[in-house]
């Protein structure tokens, strides 16, 4: 069996710079033996990224493909003062909603400091699941109080595997800081996702670079979310109750 059953990040055709379709991710999927994938296509703001009626539409994608369970779901992009290039109104229509920071989206981020707030606002948004790739070179943040506000907000870190992809020139991850994480989702109590971020279906579920997480003394599989699709059906489950809560506070 494999160690990690699902991928929570992954791009399909829409991205604008990805190459695969839905249904081809789907059997990508099936093929790698994972049992459920979150399409989380890029937020509007991202050159070539999709329009707003992407998002709106995307419940005629079924829920399952192939044997394969699919949830409908959004990496969008933290802009300035942590704002996201979706509006809640929407968010709340997808079923997971992951944010990272990218480059050409119109932010005006500028240092450790700016994308450490920004990405602790982000967090403050109760749609948010996930921050994808919190670390990377181009945008540190400071890890400790990301780990501190992912505990407090019960937003997912992720551990992204194409950040440490060999086909790219150089590596966009940090090795030592992705094990960091490790020990923080340890201290502070959050939840971490494995995740390819493929852009062609044959990379779904590929967490091959990730080889060092796997082989670190301070890895455990219990912190993985995604370890299996139980553990990813019942984070969904605890969340739909909670924004269920918030409804009826506003
Ligand atoms: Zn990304
Ligand atoms: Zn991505």
């Amino acid at each position: 069996m494999l160690e990690i059953q699902s991928d929570l990040h992954t791009h399909t055709v829409a991205s604008g710079h990805a190459y695969s379709t839905v249904d081809e991710m789907a059997k990508g999927a099936f093929i790698n033996d994972i049992k459920l994938i979150a399409i989380t296509d890029h937020g509007p703001k991202m050159p070539g990224g999709p329009h707003l009626y992407h998002f709106g539409n995307i419940n005629v994608i079924p829920n399952k493909l192939y044997g394969v369970t699919i949830l409908k779901g959004v990496e969008a992009n933290i802009l300035d003062e942590g704002r996201l290039d979706l509006e809640n109104d929407m968010l709340k229509t997808l079923d997971f909603v992951s944010a990272g920071i990218h480059r050409q989206t119109g932010h005006t981020l500028k240092n450790k400091q700016d994308y450490t707030e920004a990405t602790i606002k982000a967090m403050e948004n109760p749609y948010l699941d996930m921050i994808t790739h919190p670390v990377q070179k181009e945008y540190p943040v400071d890890l400790d109080i990301v780990a501190k506000a992912a505990a407090k907000n019960n937003v997912i870190l992720e551990l992204n595997a194409s950040s440490y992809s060999t086909k790219k020139d150089s590596f966009r991850g940090i090795k030592s800081e992705s094990i960091k994480l490790l020990k923080l989702a340890k201290k502070y109590g959050f939840q971490l996702a494995i995740n390819s971020d493929a852009h062609f279906h044959k990379d779904i579920g590929d967490y091959s670079n990730l080889e060092f997480i796997f082989n670190s003394k301070h890895y455990d599989r219990n912190l993985i979310i995604n370890r299996s699709q139980d553990s990813v059906l019942n984070y969904l489950r605890l969340r739909e109750q909670r924004l269920k809560e918030l409804k009826k506070t506003i």
